[in-house]
């Protein structure tokens, strides 16, 4: 099988993060997720976290020269048989140009999950992560058997800090403004996929996995 990098694209709230977890584990891929890398040092209080905190409380993108380092660092250390998924990165026009520098011989496609931007805010304000085994619920579609306290590992579920309503508006604004023209860039080099992230979990599991096959069946043939 051939090595490839996925993009997942999509708003904040399509879903990227579930599916990019359930993709690499069940795919191979490595699963490279700049919000979580960034989320990380944070948490660390490293200098990235302390430069990243409130740029990321505000809803905005953190300098591309920070991000590019990181994704730039998880390419070449990633041994990347399967190859790569992408979760939040690229955010904008500066950020797949340099992808396509640093992925060398590596093809890159973009997957967009498409999703209604009131189905985004019900996602958005109803998430719940667990800190430490990374589980991710939804108080509305998805909720805990105990109200706050994760399954599999009994810790206390947390809210992330830029799900309050008035950053999600700032962080789609953002995606509109920056992420989206994303779409034209990738259409313009055919290698951009859509599939529709309205529906559950499982369906966009099964549409993005059927994406993925197709994307390696182009490479199988131009590769014959
Ligand atoms: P996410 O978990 O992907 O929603 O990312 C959370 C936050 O991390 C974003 O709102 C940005 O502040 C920051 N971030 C994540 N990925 C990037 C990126 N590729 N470029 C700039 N900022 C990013």
């Amino acid at each position: 099988m051939t090595s490839l990098a996925i993009i997942l694209l999509g708003p904040p709230g399509a879903g990227k993060g579930t599916q990019a977890k359930r993709l690499g584990r069940e795919f191979d891929f490595v699963h490279i997720s700049t919000g979580d890398i960034l989320r990380a040092e944070v948490q660390k209080g490293t200098a990235l976290g302390k430069q990243a905190k409130e740029i990321m409380e505000a809803g905005e993108l953190v300098p591309d020269s920070l991000v590019a380092e990181i994704v730039g660092g998880r390419l070449r250390s990633g041994n990347g048989k399967r190859g790569f998924l992408l979760d939040g990165f690229p955010r904008n026009l500066v950020q797949a140009e340099y992808l396509e520098g640093a992925a060398g011989d590596l093809p890159v496609f973009a997957i967009h999950i498409q999703v209604e931007e009131e189905q985004l805010f019900k996602r958005l304000t109803g998430r719940r992560h667990c800190p430490n085994c990374g589980r991710i619920y939804n108080v509305y579609f998805s909720p805990p058997e105990r109200e706050g306290i994760c399954n599999a590992c009994g810790s206390a579920l947390m809210q992330r800090k830029d799900d309050q309503p008035e950053v999600i508006r700032e962080r789609l604004r953002v995606y509109r403004e920056q992420t989206e023209p994303l779409v034209g860039f990738y259409a313009s080099r055919d290698a951009y996929f859509e599939v529709d992230g309205n529906e559950g979990v499982e369906a966009v599991f099964e549409e993005l996995s059927a994406r993925i096959a197709q994307i390696d069946q182009s490479l199988e043939r131009a590769s014959r």
